[in-house]
């Protein structure tokens, strides 16, 4: 097998989880992921296509998954056996700081000479600091960093200085630091191809499934993800995806689309693959009416679940539009709050009657499961309001006579606040008081005992410890109003309540550990109590299970995906990138 020209890594995001013991609580109850965040950015398969179609071998190694899977894998020894010309870490949720960085340590203990890159969000907004840890050469700002991916790998390899890579940051022999200016922000997506050929390529070559699996349930539920945009219009205090976000790290002043026959394109692939839902990530009307006509006119016919995200209400005329290009369609719809105060603080300017009309537009129109997301942490929120959300739950689940397809869930802004949102550049005017500001305080953070104690932030109306109890309660309550209508199965809602308590216990024991134990005495108890720690750290307000859109009978596509690495397999011998 030839030696890759990069290897990306996707670390968990606390090295190692397995030796720590951390109450995560309910941090990553509405992801895929689990607590560790083992699931890679969409990102990987972009950059690993477009190097792959301009001749660079690149090959992704989910050390995550590997070290969930198993408890004996040694990530230690398998980088150490791992042979690349660079190497490539994720660092794009900031929840991953501390992991990240220890796993750019041990690459560098392990291969001191070969070059370590870092890209993502995260990365970018911290690119200065980033770059400064001994075991960090590059760092590759913005959200598009095929183009300049590939000029540095060409560096690499004939052994020139970047001097000329846009949107690089990076340092010298000497160890001087060089910003080199931002200059490529494509302004559309034409650039990019799906990735999944690329990525059954590279599952061939390595025979290796379990490194490239996006997260670590997936070779069970294999949902597959298509992008429409990279940046956003929209203002919401609390992203660092908005607008400002994408303006202040890639210079972006407008969003980047793929053109609405493109990503029709793209779903017929990932749809050869799998018979999972697939995940339209982005509104389609962010790019205007027109785009989602566009789009939904090239999709029709392309058979399964589809999960669509709404950023402000929906009106009968689209809802019927969706369901009749995509009868098999789940909803995921955020208001964050019922109260239109917090909502308009927060940057999301619709009314309740909105939030109720797109309710019941999309139920009538026959979607499969309606979503609706509350967040725990907002500007303006009190503990009471909180808990109201779940009362104005009850509302809706009243008004569509107990639908069981409306789905709602609570969950808390947790572990931190974005870096480069509206709230974190400008805490004190939405009323957030931040604990860390730099990327080093954010991956100490990831070192504390408990969610409550990692959180970067408390509010003017919520400290650390409200946050926390008011999490538990309404995530009580919530469970317990799914299990009255009969949203889960009352057997389901009783390990969800036995969860919540299981956790609250812990959090008391921890905190009375804190406050009466030295540092080496907690870490101790800490150890002790593992077991029953991480029992208590997934689906702790919410059945993860909840969350799944699960295709009938076999979830992978057999036929097709055989015809693609059948033609993987031809392109190969054929020598073809
Ligand atoms: S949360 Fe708001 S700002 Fe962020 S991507 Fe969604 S709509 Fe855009």
């Amino acid at each position: 097998m030839p030696i890759p020209d990069l290897t990306f890594l996707h670390p968990p995001s606390l090295y190692d989880f397995r030796r720590r013991a951390t109450l995560w609580g309910p941090i990553s109850d509405v992801v895929p992921s689990t607590p560790i965040y083992d699931m890679y950015p969409i990102g990987f398969a972009a950059l690993s296509e477009y190097l792959g179609r301009h001749g660079f071998e690149t090959r992704i190694v989910n050390l995550a998954v590997r070290m969930l899977r198993s408890p004996r894998f040694d990530a230690e020894q398998a980088i150490a056996r791992m042979r690349s010309r660079a190497f490539g870490i994720d660092l794009h949720w900031l929840p991953h700081a501390q992991g990240a960085l220890e796993v750019a340590r041990i690459v560098r203990e392990r291969h001191p000479e070969t070059p370590i890159l870092f890209g993502g969000f995260s990365a970018t907004y911290f690119h200065e600091e980033l770059v400064r840890y001994p075991q960090v050469d590059y760092v590759l700002r913005g959200d598009s960093t095929e183009e300049p991916l590939r000029q540095l790998l060409a560096c690499l390899r004939d052994g020139r200085a970047p001097d000329d890579v846009p949107n690089l940051t990076w340092k010298d022999r000497s160890g001087a630091v060089h910003v080199n200016p931002q200059t490529y922000t494509p302004e559309n997506l034409d650039h990019l191809r799906p990735g999944f050929r690329r990525m059954v390529r590279m599952v061939l070559r390595q025979r290796d499934l379990v490194s490239c699996a996006p997260f670590g349930h997936w070779l069970d539920y294999p949902i597959m993800a298509t992008l429409t945009v990279r940046g956003c219009t929209q203002h919401c205090a609390v992203c660092g995806g908005c607008a400002e976000g994408h303006e202040r790290m890639s210079g972006r002043a407008r969003p980047a689309f793929r053109s609405p026959e493109d990503l029709a394109a793209d779903v017929r692939e990932a749809r050869r693959i799998s018979r999972g839902p697939i995940f339209i990530l982005g509104e389609l009307r962010l790019a205007g009416m027109d785009y989602a006509r566009r789009f939904l006119r090239a999709v029709r016919g392309v058979p399964g679940p589809f999960m669509l995200e709404f950023f402000w209400p929906v009106d009968r005329e689209y809802a019927e539009a969706l369901a009749d290009s995509l009868p098999d369609f789940f909803v995921e719809f955020s208001p964050d709050s019922h109260d239109p105060q917090v909502r308009a603080a927060l940057g999301k300017h619709y009314t309740n009657a909105g939030i109720e009309e797109t309710v019941r537009n999309c139920l009538a129109v026959g979607c499969r499961r309606f979503d609706l997301f509350f967040m725990i942490g907002l500007p303006q929120q009190t503990a009471a309001s909180a808990l109201e959300t779940v009362e104005y739950c009850e509302h809706l689940l009243q008004m569509v006579n107990g639908d069981r397809r409306l789905v709602p869930f609570t969950a808390p802004l947790a572990p931190f606040l974005d870096p480069a949102s509206l709230a974190f550049e400008q805490p004190e005017r939405f009323g957030y008081r931040l604990h860390c500001r730099t990327l080093e305080e954010h991956r100490r953070a990831l070192l504390a005992p408990t969610w409550k104690h990692i959180l970067s932030y408390e509010t003017e109306w919520m400290d650390r410890d409200t946050l926390a109890a008011t999490t538990y309660e309404a995530g009580r309550r919530l469970n317990r109003l799914k299990a009255r209508y009969g949203i889960v199965s009352a057997a389901r809602a009783a390990e969800t309540e036995e969860r919540i308590e299981r956790a609250t216990a812990l959090m008391a024991r921890i905190d009375h550990l804190l406050a009466t134990r030295s540092p080496e005495e907690v870490e101790q108890e800490m150890l002790a109590l593992k077991g029953e720690i991480d029992r208590a750290n997934t689906s702790t307000v919410c059945d993860k299970e909840e969350l799944d859109v699960r295709a009938r009978g076999l979830p992978f596509n057999l036929p097709g995906l055989m015809e693609v690495g059948l033609g993987v397999l031809w392109d190969m011998v054929r020598g073809r990138p």
